[in-house]
């Protein structure tokens, strides 16, 4: 890690955040991609739609997900982003992370890209509602089903053998399907949240990429709209990323870690 190098590129320019799943790996919450990560298949929104029993499936993992996604804290990356917002030193955070734990730190106006697994919203009618009380929901229809061990997966997944007997609950308001409210891969992000993400990108002094393989698009853009302009970008990420070429540092760490080296961090 080239410290010099970093306040070199970034000197006292204002960051804007873009966050990835390696930000969330110092709060036991697993990655997708990460260097150590199995490659894994996550369900695809047309799976999920197509049929209840993928659905059934998809619910009885995250039933026993949640009861540990729950329990992640936030760590020091989150923190120095929280302590780096009150200072004045960010001009935004877009997170492809699901697990909210930016808003849990204290981070305000954060925009979650690819949503929030502590909601959920309804296929039919589109009410957006809160997991917790799902879960009790569940947990009341599926009595001890969360106590089931299996592998912790990304993005509150736990891999069971057979959840042929679980019970699916349906929408309270209308009686129709319930689905996180993530953005499941195959499915867009709102077009909304693109905007005010490519608006953050056309302000920013800077664009710090932290904990992001960047292998969707949906992340990926925003780098290449930042290397048009020819702002610096800095992209710390443990192994190779799809922004590479477009860093003008590149720095292969953990984010904690960095934040720590380079004398930002709080902690
Ligand atoms: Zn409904």
């Amino acid at each position: 890690m080239d410290e010099r190098r970093w306040h070199e590129v970034l000197g006292d320019r204002r960051w804007l955040v873009l966050t990835g799943a390696g930000v969330s790996t110092d709060s036991g919450i697993p990655d997708y991609r990460g260097p150590d990560s199995p490659p894994r298949t996550p369900m695809t929104y047309q799976e999920f739609i197509r049929t209840p029993e993928a659905r059934q499936r998809y619910w009885a993992r995250a039933h026993v997900g949640w009861s540990r996604m729950r329990q992640a804290e936030p760590n020091l990356t989150h923190r120095t982003l929280v302590s780096m917002q009150a200072a004045g030193r960010l001009t935004g955070l877009i997170t492809q992370n699901v697990d909210g734990l930016h808003e849990r730190a204290g981070h305000r106006d954060v925009i979650d890209l690819h949503g929030r697994i502590d909601r959920v919203v309804c296929l039919a009618c589109h009410q957006v509602t809160s997991r917790a009380e799902l879960h009790d929901r569940l947990s009341a229809l599926n009595p001890g089903y969360e106590d089931r061990i299996g592998e912790f997966a990304p993005d509150g997944d736990v891999v069971l053998a057979d959840t042929a007997d679980f019970v699916v609950a349906e929408c309270l308001r209308c009686g129709g399907d319930l689905k996180p409210d993530v953005v499941f891969f195959g499915e867009n992000v709102p077009k909304d949240r693109v905007e005010r993400s490519y608006a953050l990108v056309a302000e920013a002094e800077s664009l710090v990429v932290l904990g992001s393989s960047l292998q969707v698009m949906s992340g990926l853009r925003f780098v290449k709209a930042a290397h048009k302009r020819g702002i610096p970008i800095v992209i710390v990420n443990r192994g190779t990323t799809r922004g590479d070429d477009l860093a003008t540092l590149k720095v292969d760490a953990g984010c904690a870690e960095t934040l720590r080296a380079v004398g930002v961090s709080t902690g």
